[in-house]
C-alpha cells in the first residue's frame, strides 16, 4: 500500500474552464501554465487542450522547452521575456514569443543576430509599477521595434494590479491609461488576466491571458468561497484517516497543544501535512470533508499529518476518505483561512501522488 495522499487532476475540468474563459472574453486566449500549471502539471494540462489552445504562457524558457519536448507546437509566450540575450537563439529556434518589459531587452533584441524575426508582446506599465515600459516611452519603443528586421508581430499588453477588486476604480484607470498611451497604434491588444475575464468586460481585447480560472478557482474578492460557479475545480487534494483516538475535555492535541478539547473529542489523523503543500498556518476550524461530510482541522498542521474533528461523524473512521480541497472544500476558502490565496496553495502541492483523469468532453460552450 502506498501513502494515500493524492492530487486528482481532472483534465476535462481544465478544458471546460479554458473554453469558458475564451467564450467569456471572446477572441483568443493564452492558457497561462507557468509554475508547472500552478502545480497541476504543465505538460498534462497543455496536452489536454492542444487541439484548441491558441497558445500558452510560461515564466521562462525552461518551462517552454519541456512543452516543446512533449510535442506542443502552438505559440508559447515567455511572460518575462528573456533574462539574458544569450537565450535569443534558442527562443528563435523553438519559435517562442517574448514579452519585452524593459529597455535593456529592447536594445538586446535589436542588437542580436537572429535567423528569423520574433513576435514581441510589448508590455506597458499602466500603473501596476512592477514591470513594463513607462507610458511616455512606450510609443517610441513601439516605433523603433516596428519594422525592425528582428521583430515580426507586436502585441500591445499590460497587466492589472487590482482586477480582483470589483469595487475599486483602479482597473478602469489602468484601462484608460493604456488606451490613452497607445492611441493611434494599430495592433493587437492583451490586457485580461482571470479576474479581468471574470469581472472587467471593458478590458476585453484580442487576447486574454487566463491563469487561475483555468484551475477552477475564482480570484474575485468576495466570490472566492463560492463552489457553485461555472468554473470547475481541477485539483482535488485527498488523503485518508490513518489513526483515530478519543480525547477528553481539557486534553491538548498535537504540537504546541494549541487545540484543547472543549468536549470529548474524536480525533482523526490524516496523512497530509505541510510537506505536501497543505498550509501549516491553516488554523483549527479550517474546513475539510471526511467521507463527503464537512468538518474541520484541529490543532497544528504537522509535516506529514494533520488532525480533524470526527466527533460528529460517528460513521467515519480508519480509512475514511478526506478531501483537503476540491469539490466540497474550496481551495479559496482554505487559502483564506491560511491568510493567503489559492494560487500559492496550488503551486505548493508536492510529494503527493498525481493521478490524471480525462473524460472526453464534446460539449461546446
Ligand atoms: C500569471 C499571469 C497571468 C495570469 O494571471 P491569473 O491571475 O492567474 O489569471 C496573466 N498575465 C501575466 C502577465 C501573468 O504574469
Amino acid at each position: 500500500m502506498s501513502r494515500p495522499a493524492v492530487a486528482h487532476i481532472r483534465l476535462d475540468a481544465f478544458r471546460h474552464n479554458y473554453r469558458l474563459a475564451k467564450k467569456m472574453h471572446g477572441g483568443r486566449a493564452l492558457a497561462v501554465i507557468k509554475a508547472n500549471a500552478y502545480g497541476h502539471g504543465a505538460v498534462q494540462c497543455a496536452l489536454a487542450i492542444a487541439d484548441e489552445a491558441d497558445g500558452y504562457a510560461v515564466a521562462a524558457i525552461e518551462e517552454a522547452l519541456s512543452l516543446r519536448a512533449a510535442g506542443i507546437t502552438a505559440p508559447i509566450l515567455l511572460l518575462e521575456g528573456f533574462f539574458e540575450a544569450a537565450e535569443l537563439p534558442e527562443i528563435v529556434a523553438h519559435n517562442l514569443w517574448v514579452v519585452i518589459h524593459h529597455l535593456w531587452q529592447v536594445e538586446a533584441l535589436m542588437a542580436a543576430q537572429l535567423r528569423t524575426p520574433l513576435t514581441v508582446w510589448l508590455k506597458m506599465d499602466s500603473d501596476m509599477h512592477r514591470v513594463g515600459l513607462a507610458t511616455d516611452e512606450y510609443r517610441r519603443v513601439y516605433e523603433r521595434l516596428q519594422g525592425h528586421p528582428n521583430v515580426a508581430d507586436i502585441i500591445l499588453m499590460s497587466h492589472f494590479a487590482r482586477a480582483d477588486e470589483l469595487d475599486s476604480c483602479y482597473t478602469s484607470r489602468q484601462i484608460h491609461t493604456f488606451h490613452t498611451a497607445i492611441a493611434g497604434i494599430n495592433a493587437s491588444i492583451s490586457l485580461s488576466n482571470s479576474a479581468a475575464v471574470l469581472g472587467w468586460p471593458d478590458a476585453y481585447a484580442d487576447w486574454a491571458r487566463p491563469g487561475i480560472m483555468l484551475y477552477g478557482a475564482n480570484p474575485i474578492a468576495g466570490q472566492e468561497g463560492q463552489l457553485n460557479m461555472p468554473l470547475r475545480p481541477v485539483m482535488q487534494l485527498t488523503s485518508a484517516v490513518i489513526s483515530v483516538r478519543t480525547v477528553s475535555m481539557g486534553e491538548a492535541v498535537g504540537y504546541g497543544g494549541v487545540f484543547v478539547a472543549d468536549r470529548t473529542t474524536r480525533v482523526g489523523v490524516v496523512a497530509c501535512g505541510y510537506a505536501d503543500g497543505y498550509p501549516r498556518v491553516a488554523p483549527s476550524g479550517t474546513p475539510v470533508a471526511v467521507d463527503g461530510k464537512l468538518t474541520c482541522v484541529i490543532g497544528r498542521v504537522s509535516m506529514d499529518m494533520l488532525m480533524v474533528d470526527l466527533t460528529d461523524l460517528p460513521e467515519t473512521g480508519l480509512g475514511s476518505r478526506v478531501e483537503l480541497w476540491g469539490d466540497q472544500v474550496s481551495v479559496n476558502e482554505v487559502a483564506r483561512r491560511a491568510g493567503t490565496i489559492a494560487y500559492e496553495l496550488l503551486c505548493n502541492v508536492k510529494r503527493v501522488r498525481f493521478v490524471y483523469t480525462d473524460t472526453p468532453t464534446e460539449e461546446k460552450l
